[in-house]
């Protein structure tokens, strides 16, 4: 069986965030390890220069594809060292370095000018774009019309969005929150959205009512690495109760995020035991990503 990592990402010390918060972050995942990893080590597991840590990981786990999604954190913080057109262009440029294995979405914050310019001219330049990734919990609601032409762009090339969806330390508003993706989900029914890690905790019941009402709104697990066999099972029975299937759910690692806690490895494999239908884990695994990330 084909295996996809249908949400990752790949993390350098010059992209993504500016190099204080690189400071803070490393520090934070020591501390958070509980003593298993120094610094030091932390470093290797989060900055993976030339994406080679991000190939292993997948080798080792039995990962045949990866959806690598970039984050712009630039209007919230500072500009990381490299810019996020820059930070874009290395993640689409990993994706042709490593063909029909790892594919790229194009991170962007909507309130940066010309968003939707941008992303249209990335799509045609890099020419490898899989999607639209946001992340509202730096700061806007995936409702407000600022966001309408970045979708409007995702339309017209067929191309779905992913956001994030579960609590967020950064804002004191929940923008990850299903309530704020009624609106935009109500104007855009055609558009394929992916509500990343299905509300994981807080928020786990409102994702399965999104589920249900509109048609063209999928999840993925990434995340649930955190919960025990039990509870995967049971928050997926809740699922299947209310919309029928499982036909929505795709496999994530949100790796290298949870790495300092379960790696890879472990995830696969724990999913490929759990106790769900062959059939089942098929279409969360791999069928469901191939057809809406199109990989
Ligand atoms: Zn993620």
């Amino acid at each position: 069986m084909t295996i996809i990592d249908a949400h990752a990402h790949w993390y350098r010390m010059d992209m993504i965030w500016p190099p204080e918060m690189w400071d803070f972050i490393i520090t934070s995942f020591a501390t958070l390890s509980g003593g298993k990893y120094n610094e030091e080590e932390i470093k290797d597991i989060y900055c993976d220069a030339d994406g080679s840590r991000l190939i292993r990981t997948m080798e080792e786990a039995g990962i045949d594809k990866t959806v690598i999604l970039p984050v712009d954190f630039g209007v919230l913080y500072d500009e990381p060292v490299i810019d996020f057109w820059e930070m874009n262009k290395r993640y689409s440029e990993l994706a042709k370095k490593y063909p029909g294995r790892i594919f790229t979405y194009f991170g962007i914050d909507p309130r940066r000018e010309n968003a939707a310019y941008t992303f249209e001219r990335a799509i045609s330049e890099f020419g490898n774009i899989k999607g639209l990734k946001i992340y509202p919990p730096t700061g806007f609601s995936p409702s407000e019309e600022i966001c309408d032409p970045l979708y409007e762009v995702c339309e017209k090339y067929d191309l779905p969005v992913l956001s994030h969806g579960c609590e967020s330390a950064y804002n004191e508003i929940q923008y990850g929150a299903p309530e704020f993706l009624r609106d935009m989900l109500k104007r855009h029914p055609k558009l394929r959205f992916v509500y990343a890690h299905l509300g994981w905790n807080e928020f786990f019941t409102e994702s399965v009512d999104l589920l249900k009402d509109y048609e063209n709104v999928y999840g993925d697990i990434s995340g649930w690495q955190s919960f025990s066999d039990e509870q995967i099972l049971e928050q997926l029975a809740v699922i299947e109760q209310n919309i029928g299937s499982l036909d929505k759910v795709m496999f994530g690692t949100d790796a290298p995020n949870f790495d300092v806690w379960t790696q890879a490895k472990p995830w696969v494999d724990r999913m490929k035991a759990i106790a769900l239908p062959d059939d089942v884990k098929r279409k969360i695994l791999w069928k469901t990503a191939e057809k809406v990330h199109g990989i």
